[in-house]
C-alpha cells in the first residue's frame, strides 16, 4: 500500500476542483491478476487506523464535487484486467473494479458480447458504475450485472453479491445506500450472444434514422451513442463537470398530469419521470454562469467549471437552480453528483 499525505485532488476529480486530501491510500496489485497482492494490501489497510477519520473509496472522481479539503483518507484501488468466457446461454466478462466503464464497453464490442454498447463513453470505472447504477440511452448497468465482489471495510469480511442483493434503483444501489462500508473489487457482467439493438431511447433511434442506419451493428450503436454524448456534454479535458448534476425527478401521477396540462411541451417519461434539464432550461438557466460555475449551454442538466471554480461555487449555483425550479414548477431536484 502506498500512502501519501496532503495529496492534491485536482487531477483526481473531473470537476477539476483544487482541494487536498489529508491522506490517500493506493492499494497495489491488480484485483484479478494479483489477488494475493491486492488482498495483502486490503489486510494492511484493515489493520491501519484509517477508520479513525472520515474515509471514502475514490474511483476516477467523475461523480464527485469536493467543497473543501477532504479531512480524512481516500482509498484508491489498483489497475484492473479482465477475464472473459462463455457459460451456458450467455457470455461473461469478469473485470477488476478499477477498469474504466468505457473500456469494458470497448472490450464487449470487440468480443461481440452484446448489451452494453448504449453505455459507451460514460467516464469513471466499473466499480463506481455499480455503486451509482449508471445509465444512459435506455440501458442501466443493473441490466448486465451478474455478481459483485466486495470487501466489508467495517468487518474485513469478503462477500459476493448477486444482482438482486445489490438492490439497484435509479442511480442507486446497496453500495450507495451503505456508503463507506463496501470496497468493490471485482464485477462479473453478463452479455447476450445475440445482438438486438436497444433503441427505446428516442434521441438514439432518431439519430440512427437521420443517418439512414435502419439495422445498426453493435459498433454503429457505440459510435452514435459516443458522438451524441460528446455533442451535448463538456469534455472533461476542456471543462470540468460531473455530467448530469441532478437526477430526473419522479413525481406522482396527479402532479405529472397537472404540470402537463399547464406546460403541454413538457416531456414526461414512463413512471412520471420529468426531465430535469427541461425544467432548468425553462427557468432560463441554460448557458448562464454564477461565479465561476455555469450551466452547460448545450445541456442544462450539467453544471460545469468555467475555470478555477471551487466546489462551493458549484453548490451555490446548484442551490439557486433548485430554488428556481421549485418556485416555478413545485418540483424538487435532487443532486445525482455526490457532494463531499
Ligand atoms: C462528462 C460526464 C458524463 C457523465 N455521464 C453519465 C451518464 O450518462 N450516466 C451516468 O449514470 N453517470 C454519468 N456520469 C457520472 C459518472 O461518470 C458516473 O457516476 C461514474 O460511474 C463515476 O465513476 P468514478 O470512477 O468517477 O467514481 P467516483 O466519482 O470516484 O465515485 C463515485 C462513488 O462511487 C464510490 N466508489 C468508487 N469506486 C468504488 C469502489 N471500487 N467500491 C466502492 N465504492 C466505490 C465512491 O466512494 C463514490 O461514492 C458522467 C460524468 C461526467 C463527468
Amino acid at each position: 500500500m502506498e500512502i501519501y499525505d496532503n495529496y492534491s485532488l485536482k487531477g483526481l476529480n473531473t470537476f477539476g476542483i483544487d482541494v487536498k486530501a489529508r491522506r490517500i491510500l493506493f492499494l497495489r496489485g491488480s484485483t484479478l491478476d494479483e489477488p494475493f497482492r491486492f488482498l495483502y494490501d486490503v489486510e494492511e489497510l484493515l489493520k491501519s487506523d484509517f477508520r479513525e477519520h472520515p474515509y471514502m473509496v475514490i474511483g476516477e472522481g467523475s461523480n464527485l464535487v469536493f467543497t473543501k479539503d477532504y479531512e480524512g483518507s481516500l482509498i484508491k484501488i489498483g489497475e484492473a484486467v479482465f477475464h472473459g468466457g462463455d457459460e451456458g446461454g450467455y457470455k461473461y466478462l469478469t473485470v477488476g473494479a478499477r477498469m474504466l466503464t468505457d473500456e469494458v464497453v470497448r472490450l464487449s464490442v470487440g468480443y461481440k458480447y452484446y448489451g452494453m454498447e448504449n453505455l459507451s463513453a460514460i467516464p469513471g470505472n466499473i466499480g463506481a458504475a455499480v455503486v451509482q447504477n449508471v445509465g444512459a440511452y435506455g440501458v442501466e448497468l443493473k441490466d448486465l450485472v451478474e455478481t459483485v465482489d466486495a470487501v466489508d471495510l467495517l468487518s474485513g469480511d469478503q462477500r459476493s453479491f448477486s444482482a438482486a442483493e445489490c438492490a439497484f434503483g435509479y442511480r442507486t444501489s446497496l453500495f450507495k445506500q451503505q456508503a463507506g462500508r463496501w470496497l468493490i473489487w471485482r464485477v462479473k457482467l453478463r452479455f447476450s450472444k445475440e445482438f438486438k439493438p436497444i433503441l427505446t431511447y428516442k434521441a438514439l433511434a432518431d439519430e440512427l434514422q437521420r443517418r439512414g442506419i435502419g439495422d445498426p451493428s453493435q459498433q454503429q450503436v457505440r459510435d452514435v451513442v459516443t458522438e451524441l454524448r460528446w455533442s451535448k456534454l463538456p469534455r472533461p479535458e476542456e471543462y470540468g463537470s460531473a455530467g448530469s448534476f441532478f437526477k430526473n425527478p419522479v413525481v406522482d401521477e396527479a402532479t405529472a398530469t397537472a404540470l402537463k396540462k399547464e406546460y403541454p411541451d413538457m416531456p414526461v417519461y414512463p413512471g412520471n419521470k420529468l426531465s430535469a434539464g427541461w425544467l432548468i432550461d425553462q427557468c432560463g438557466w441554460k448557458g448562464k454562469t454564477m461565479g465561476r460555475a455555469g450551466v452547460w449551454p448545450k445541456q442544462a442538466l450539467v453544471l460545469y467549471n468555467t475555470g478555477g471554480c471551487s466546489g462551493e461555487e458549484v453548490v451555490v449555483l446548484a442551490r439557486v437552480v433548485q430554488e428556481d425550479v421549485k418556485r416555478k414548477f413545485g418540483v424538487a431536484l435532487d443532486p445525482e453528483a455526490i457532494i463531499v
